[in-house]
């Protein structure tokens, strides 16, 4: 299942997003074809991207989270828009690492050394840039560090991609929790307290939905949302805003792929044009192919000349 929610605390000192993602990871893994740290890299960053999304004001409003490292994974992209429709890519899917010391996927290795770029696009003429240096390439903590150091926000991001035997998703999801302006410190030191015992995210999220099993998506995601504040003493217990759908979603067409095929020029066209009449091209997010035939690749260069 894929769902979201966002919740605030009773004092107002910190709001909540948290998501299942299950679905949505399980179906960029069929569309990519990822190995399991692929999977889970991927996975990683269209939760974070769909949570940031969830921060957007308006549903036409989108963000791109890159991550750019020397990691054999090279890059992974996720888009998503304040609706909450979610797209992303690895460059290498079929990136294999041996499991780190404490069994878990190496997630850091694959990304390596490199960048986090942010880019928001909400309907300005100029879209917000934040860029800054990965802190270990394992998606939540660098993002953590991207919201203090681009954003001045502190806040705290939780993210897990469980996989299956069969190496499907198993369980997948996220949470981010952003430290509201006035924040009561004793709330802080609750939420580290929290933290620190906190069972890993998508375990958590594999056992409420098997437990849940009668309970509608908005059920199974409050009831994940009052397991994990379940410590929370009663003066910062956190209450529902809202639910809010998130999911893949890849928005394409014939019409996108044109402009990128025009943006290589006219002469790289009438090259393609010559050399085979024909041109294909393949949606980087969702692997869909677009042909563009003899008659449409003369138009496309009537227009660009
Ligand atoms: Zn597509």
């Amino acid at each position: 299942m894929n769902k979201a929610i966002i919740a605030m605390d009773k004092s107002g000192s910190f709001r909540v997003y948290l998501a299942i993602t299950t679905s949505m990871v399980e179906e960029s893994r069929r569309i990519h074809d990822t190995t399991p740290v692929a999977t889970a890299a991927l996975g990683r960053v269209l939760t974070a991207a769909g949570l940031m999304g969830l921060m957007l004001k308006n549903p036409d409003d989108k963000l791109t989270v890159q991550f750019k490292g020397d990691g054999p994974a090279r890059e992974v992209l996720a888009s998503a828009r304040g609706d909450g429709s979610v797209k992303g890519y690895i460059s290498n899917p079929e990136v294999e690492l041996p499991l780190k010391a404490n069994g878990k996927l190496d997630v850091g290795g694959a990304i390596g050394i490199g960048t986090i770029t942010v880019i928001k696009d909400m309907g300005l003429k100029e879209p917000y840039v934040g860029r800054i240096e990965l802190v270990n390439g394992e998606i939540a903590e660098d993002l953590t560090a991207y919201f203090f150091v681009s954003e001045q926000q502190s806040s705290s991001v939780a993210l897990g991609v469980r996989i299956a035997t069969d190496y499907s998703v198993a369980a997948s999801g996220g949470m981010i929790i952003q430290m509201l302006p006035g924040a009561e410190p004793a709330s802080v030191t609750a939420l580290e307290e929290m933290i620190s015992q906190m069972t890993p995210i998508s375990t958590l999220i594999e056992e409420t939905v098997q437990e849940s099993a009668e309970k509608t998506p908005e059920g199974v995601i409050e009831e994940l949302l009052s397991r994990i504040f379940a410590s929370m003493p009663e003066a910062f217990a956190v209450e529902p805003l809202g639910y809010r759908q998130i999911g893949w979603n890849c928005d394409c067409s014939q019409d996108r792929l044109e402009q990128a095929l025009m943006s290589i020029g006219a002469d790289d066209l009438q090259a393609i044009l010559e050399e085979d009449g024909r041109a294909e091209l393949t949606c980087q997010f969702c692997r869909k192919k677009y042909l563009f035939d003899e008659a449409c690749l003369r138009r496309l260069l009537a227009e660009l000349r």
